[in-house]
């Protein structure tokens, strides 16, 4: 391709509305264009790298024996009820109605539709296991469209969906998927880490997002380096501290603290460190109040208390219930005489003594709380938030808290959709039974954002050599000098005919602005035709990252060949 007949609006100032690194070079370098708010078209260069991710992806599915089907945008809203989503989704989802009032909306996502299709075509267990997938475009409403292509409305997806007979074969398709993400990650030169995700009221590690740690990225991941446990932060299970801080246990006394309801204020008041607090957090779980203790400087994870409890259903209780269950105000409730109601504790309430904990009066709190002494738990648990430093459950290591980017998502479904679809099928006794599904989500179009916050320097993107626009830039410095230029031709040409995708700036522009277009757009191997090709005979090949050498005319083809054959089989190797 010529870079003068390119439709490539690279720009050299900073584009004002960019909020990300990899936002802000895909504008720069001419990839999208925004048509409102998280919408965007690619631009020849960005749908190549489109294009590119693609083709690796369906690679992947392929190798597995998945096999790829195309299903509509638009899906009916009767649909969705039947799993009770059209609800759920909310305004998540785009809805609209049609010219004869039925209304519709754009799929977000497509259990439904492929529930739908499976449950009308496969009815016996001759017909299972499946995995099928589509790369298809998905609409959400999303609260916040960020970061360009990162969180858009509108993006590309690569969904897929596995049929099972058995939790067996559910288990090997869910592995099966797993493994082929890891090859599409490592084939697109990612740094990346598969870490345990909530998996809901299914139970078990049935569930696991692949995240590319970044600065911009939105969603916190906790790791331990020393036995490699990695967690999203929703999920992520806390050890327990060897050690105690306890000290001789003293008498309970009942001491005023008017208006004294945060942790904070407390503390401050009575001069004791946070941690020797007790929070008492009342919550409804199906239903039913329950009290939660946790220390007072950290924060109940509600996944993990949910999943603790086994409930579907956990709000946190209103003003009227605590006041009628603790007989006090908001903001003194404790555990000591709390009649009736079933208390769960985080487990590091077992570490301390001689708590401060709300009197269950308004305007009171007790110093010198004990466990057992004072009040019981029915039932100790890993209930809070992870934090940096905190121990590993693994392994005694130390937690670390980085900021990700969800790339990919594995998640074993159960029979929550075939059985509200009734997707049934016959097993090998006559007997009808549900099919065992799993779903697997890559974002697509953010896969390319992500490329580009991992690889990259000031100057621009350094795109892997699987997913370039194009492998190698031929440059020369100086369009107006004839040795320079036909040399260039000559080379393209030569290229070209060795089905190589070549660039070649034959733009008549300064030699500061293509070499500045080149370091931005980032094809990974460029030829820069200037003075010392004519004077040495020896042409300079270098790469986006800075390596260079030299190379005799007649050895450029192969040598290019080679350099390109040698990062196709290791990817991410080739820097
Ligand atoms: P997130 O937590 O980032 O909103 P999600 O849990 O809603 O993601 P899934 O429904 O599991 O995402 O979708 C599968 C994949 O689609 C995600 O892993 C992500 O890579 C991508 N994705 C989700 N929402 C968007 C979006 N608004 N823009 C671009 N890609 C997205
Ligand atoms: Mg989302």
């Amino acid at each position: 391709m010529r870079m003068s007949e390119l439709l490539l609006p690279t720009l050299f100032e900073e584009p004002r509305e960019a909020e990300s690194i990899s936002h802000r070079l895909m504008l720069r370098a001419g990839l999208i264009r925004m048509l409102a708010a998280g919408i965007y078209s690619f631009l020849p260069l960005g749908n190549r790298v489109l294009l590119k991710v693609i083709r690796i992806i369906r690679e992947e599915m392929d190798r597995i024996g998945a096999q790829e089907l195309l299903m509509p945008a638009l899906h009916p809203k009767e649909l969705w009820m039947e799993t009770g989503r059209w609800e759920l989704y909310g305004q998540d989802m785009f809805k609209f109605k049609d010219r004869k009032d039925r209304e519709f909306g754009l799929g977000p996502t497509h259990e439904e539709v492929i529930t739908d299709i499976v449950r009308k075509i496969v009815r016996s267990y001759r017909g299972l296991p499946k995995i099928l997938y589509q790369i298809q475009t998905k609409f959400r409403d999303e609260p916040r469209p960020r970061f360009g292509i990162m969180r858009g409305r509108e993006f590309i997806m690569k969904d897929a969906y596995s049929f099972g007979r058995s939790d067996e074969e559910a288990g090997a398709s869910y592995e099966n998927v797993y493994t082929a993400y890891c090859r599409i990650f490592e084939r697109l030169g990612l740094d990346y880490r598969a870490v345990e995700a909530d998996p809901g009221l299914i139970g078990g590690s049935s569930s696991h997002e692949f995240m590319v740690m970044a600065e911009s990225g939105e969603d916190l991941t906790v790791i331990c380096d020393s036995c490699g446990y990695a967690a999203n932060l929703e999920q992520a299970e806390v050890g327990e501290r060897r050690g105690e801080n306890k000290e001789e246990l003293r008498v309970l006394e009942l001491k005023e603290t008017p208006g004294m309801k945060t942790v904070e204020e407390v503390s401050n008041f009575l001069g004791v460190s946070s941690e020797r607090l007790i929070k008492t957090l009342l919550y409804k779980a199906d239903g039913r109040v329950i009290a939660v203790l946790v220390p007072g400087d950290r924060e109940v994870n509600e996944t993990k208390l949910r999943r603790l409890l086994g409930c579907s259903c956990l709000e946190m209780a209103d003003v009227k219930t605590i006041e009628e269950v603790s007989g006090c105000e908001v903001g003194f409730s404790g555990p000591i005489g709390l009649e009736g109601v079933l208390i769960i504790a985080d487990e590091s309430i077992k570490e301390g003594n001689n708590f401060v904990v709300g009197a269950n009066r308004t305007d009171a709190h007790y110093l010198n709380a004990n466990l057992d002494r004072d009040f019981k738990v029915g039932i100790f648990g890993d209930v809070k938030i992870a934090e940096e430093k905190d121990p590993c459950s693994r392994c005694q290591g130390s937690l670390k808290i980085c900021r990700g980017i969800e790339l990919g998502h594995v998640f074993k479904l159960g029979t929550q959709y075939s059985e509200a679809m009734h997707a049934l099928f016959m097993d090998e006794e006559g007997r009808e039974r549900p099919i065992i599904m799993g779903c697997y989500g890559i974002g697509v179009t953010r896969l390319i954002a992500a490329i580009i916050e991992q690889s990259h320097d000031e100057k621009g993107i350094i795109w892997p050599m699987s997913v370039a626009p194009y492998k190698i830039l031929i440059l020369p410095v100086n369009i107006t000098d004839n040795f320079q230029k036909d040399l260039s031709e000559e080379l393209y040409k030569e290229l070209l005919d060795q089905d190589i995708e070549v660039l070649i700036d034959d733009r008549d522009e300064s030699a500061g602005r293509k070499f500045n277009d080149a370091d931005l757009i980032g094809i990974p191997l460029r030829l820069f035709i200037g003075k010392k090709a004519k004077e040495t005979g020896k042409i300079e090949i270098s790469y986006r990252t800075g390596e260079k050498f030299f190379e005799e005319r007649e050895e450029i083809s192969e040598k290019i060949k080679g350099l390109i054959d040698i990062s196709a089989k290791t990817p991410t190797d080739y820097l």
